[in-house]
């Protein structure tokens, strides 16, 4: 949906073409009305684009999926093709898989799913987690394992973390209550 952005490179060749994926997986606050995650956008016609193109906000402006950005995530990774989006709200925010409420295994067939468990363990090294949202189901993906997000930490932060002094330890989350 977006365009090129000061600091950002978009890998040549990567097209949104018919995508448009992140008109519906994102929840998108700035629209009015704010659009909930898994819905389209009331301005998107599915596969043919946007209906206010030309005066779309400046966040649609400027987003970027990592497929777009990211040369080691094949064209198999374009999101209508895989049935998730991968992205980052922010440098302190999760790595997001947002997952087509349609598809909801999607993430796990392969090669996707190692293919995530290889994202994870690289993020990990950089102190934040990868979070999997599918309907209102969410998952941490950890490089040594999955964990359910119970119902009682959905609005939760989190952070993940391991003992460095003992190799092997496995990764430990920590839930943020109100943060
Ligand atoms: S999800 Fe990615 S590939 Fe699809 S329309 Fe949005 S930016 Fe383009
Ligand atoms: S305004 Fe346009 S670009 Fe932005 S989410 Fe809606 S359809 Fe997509």
């Amino acid at each position: 949906m977006g365009q090129q952005s000061e600091g950002e490179t978009i890998v040549a060749g990567r097209e949104c073409g018919t995508c448009s994926m992140c008109c519906k997986l994102p929840g998108i606050p700035y629209l009015d009305p704010p659009k909930p995650p898994g819905q389209w956008c009331r301005h998107c016609r599915p596969g043919r684009g946007c209906d206010i193109w030309s005066s779309r906000p400046d966040g649609c402006i400027r987003f970027n999926c990592d497929w777009r950005k990211n040369a080691r995530l094949g064209d198999e990774w374009r999101p209508d093709r895989c049935g998730f989006l991968l992205t980052r709200t922010s440098e302190t925010s999760p790595y997001e898989v947002l997952v087509e409420p349609a598809k909801p295994d999607a993430w796990r067939k392969e090669p996707y799913y190692s293919g995530l468990r290889r994202v994870a363990a690289i993020v990990a090294e950089h102190g934040f987690p990868v979070v999997v949202a599918a309907g209102s189901r969410r998952w941490v993906l950890l490089p040594d394992r999955e964990v359910v997000i119970s119902s009682e930490h959905l609005a939760s932060g989190l952070r993940i973390f391991r003992d460095i002094a003992a190799p092997g330890q496995p990764w430990q989350i920590e839930f943020i209550p109100g943060s």
